[in-house]
């Protein structure tokens, strides 16, 4: 394997150890057990990561489980794991292209009740092994039935058969209706 950047295309050198993820597009990602190869004179790198797909699920779960807010760089891989541009994200947010944007750029511009949504949003979207565990269906069925929340307050008469309340019980009953 040669280099493509160096003009007389220098041999690459295996390498191996920590090596930081750089192509994530994130500033802090280190992946241990990856073999890559490096030029040894201008320091351009080829790595081998099998199940790439797989590594990109995993960062994205770390992201929306962490404790801290987001960042912007943060925000753009969860939209781009969910293969959405810009606008099509803002509009799952209900904010305008422009303030995602600004988001995207900027260090920790929204606020905690934004930075929640965004991560309810890439929760309920995204469909993988992640997702699952947090009961895919339930929260896509949520999401159907928040669209649907009207503009104005109303209080009907809520009743509820003491006998027949269990949980799987209320959650069939609500997307009975919600579908
Ligand atoms: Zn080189």
């Amino acid at each position: 394997m040669h280099c493509d950047n160096c003009k007389k295309g220098r041999k690459l050198r295996p390498r191996k150890g920590l090596y930081h993820y750089t192509e994530s597009g994130l500033p802090n990602i280190y992946l241990k057990n990856v073999e890559w190869y490096q030029c040894p004179h201008c320091e351009a790198r080829r790595v081998l990561i099998p199940r790439m797909n797989q590594l990109h699920r995993c960062i994205a779960w770390r992201l929306v489980t962490k404790p801290s807010l987001l960042s912007g760089t943060e925000i753009v891989f969860l939209r781009k794991m969910l293969h959405l541009n810009q606008r099509q994200f803002a509009k799952h947010l209900g904010i305008g292209p422009v303030v995602l944007c600004r988001w995207e750029k900027e260090e920790r511009i929204h606020r905690r009740t934004t930075d929640q949504l965004i991560r309810f949003v890439y929760l309920t979207s995204q469909d993988d092994e992640y997702t699952h565990e947090v009961h895919k269906e339930i929260w896509e069925n949520l999401h159907k039935l928040f669209a649907k929340i009207e503009r104005q307050v109303s209080t009907p008469r809520v009743e509820i058969d003491l006998k027949k309340c269990s949980a799987a019980y209320e959650v069939k009953r609500t997307f009975a209706t919600a579908a």
